[in-house]
């Protein structure tokens, strides 16, 4: 095994030029040749590589930079603490990507793995702050609708998950800061692409399809969000097709929440992106994303 160090040394070098001869690229890192042989057949476990006639290159495809969105300055950076603490330094359409994260993390500042070959990345946005807590239902839906069109069934499972029979293949976070009237909103992606997992309860698109180009789902996801302020704009039907693919729905759920364990069977989402759970003794709770600590489908 290659340390991270040495991996992320010529990730370095790939990003930065199309294509490398070994020579040259063992020039470039100052790793020799036949310990970089090493390093390659490493990564190309988690990322295209491409070698030919002796060059060796990563697929443009899978290299974030090469995304050029209208409209959006691009962070590629190779190692970062958070992308969501990096994004608070950024103004609106604004997306950082990075290689690996120190202190990826997801709800409840839960720890997030980031290891090399995922989707780690925080985007900025802006919009009226009316609409922002549209964006709990719009964001996973985005991120699913995406991973649909790849060919990859994905559902939400409540409130932010993307999950793949039963396991999770990412998820989303939303953090924000209103001012007046308009809010600057952090939306966190984390997916489990070529990157090795050390979660029992995990996937990745790897296990599910084979090593996939990360643009396939960061290029569209980014597409959607420039188009976010009209993706908000009808948010009863962004509940209808939020509810179409959540696996939730209709099943028996445990919810840890700030007040205790509500137990019942998740009947409804509203426009919040809040749960309607229809507990035993037939009362209906309604349970907002931020006060659940954890949620189980008990079946
Ligand atoms: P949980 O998944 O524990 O029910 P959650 O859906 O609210 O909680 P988050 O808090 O957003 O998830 O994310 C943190 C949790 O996700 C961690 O507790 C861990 O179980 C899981 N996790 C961490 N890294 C990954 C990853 N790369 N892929 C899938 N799951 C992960």
């Amino acid at each position: 095994m290659t340390d991270l160090l040495s991996k992320l040394t010529v990730l370095k070098a790939l990003f930065e030029k199309d294509k490398w001869s070994l020579r040259e690229l063992s020039w470039r890192t100052g790793i020799s040749e036949e310990r970089l042989m090493e390093v390659i057949n490493e990564l190309s476990g988690n990322y295209v590589v491409q070698r030919d006639e002796g060059l060796v290159a990563i697929a443009s495809s899978d290299n974030p930079a090469k995304i050029k969105p209208w409209g959006w300055n691009i962070y590629h950076e190779l190692i970062v603490g958070s992308t969501q603490v990096y994004a608070r330094g950024l103004v609106p359409w604004s997306i950082v990507v990075a290689e690996h994260q120190l202190h990826g993390y997801g709800r409840h500042k839960r720890m997030w793995e980031s290891n090399l070959g995922g989707i780690w990345a925080t985007a900025v946005i802006s919009l009226p702050a009316d609409k922002s807590p549209y964006l709990n239902i719009a964001i996973p839906l985005t991120l699913q609708r995406v991973l649909r069109r790849i060919g990859v069934k994905a559902w939400i499972k409540w409130p932010n998950d993307i999950v793949v029979e039963e396991r999770k293949l990412g998820g989303t976070l939303i953090e924000g800061v209103a001012l007046q009237d308009s809010m600057t909103v952090y939306i966190g992606v984390g997916i489990n692409v070529n990157n090795d997992i050390g979660i029992p309860e995990a996937t990745s698109l790897k296990r599910i399809v084979g090593l996939t180009p990360r643009n396939r789902v960061l290029a569209p996801f980014i597409g959607y969000l420039t188009r976010v302020t009209k993706l908000v704009s009808e948010p009863s039907e962004l509940v209808d097709e939020y509810l179409s693919n959540l696996i939730t729905l209709n099943r028996v759920i445990v919810a840890e929440t700030i007040d205790g364990i509500i137990e019942g069977k998740a009947v409804e989402v509203d426009e919040y992106g809040s749960l309607i759970v229809s507990t035993k003794n037939g009362v209906e709770v309604k349970l907002e994303p931020w006060r659940v600590i954890r949620l189980r489908h008990g079946d």
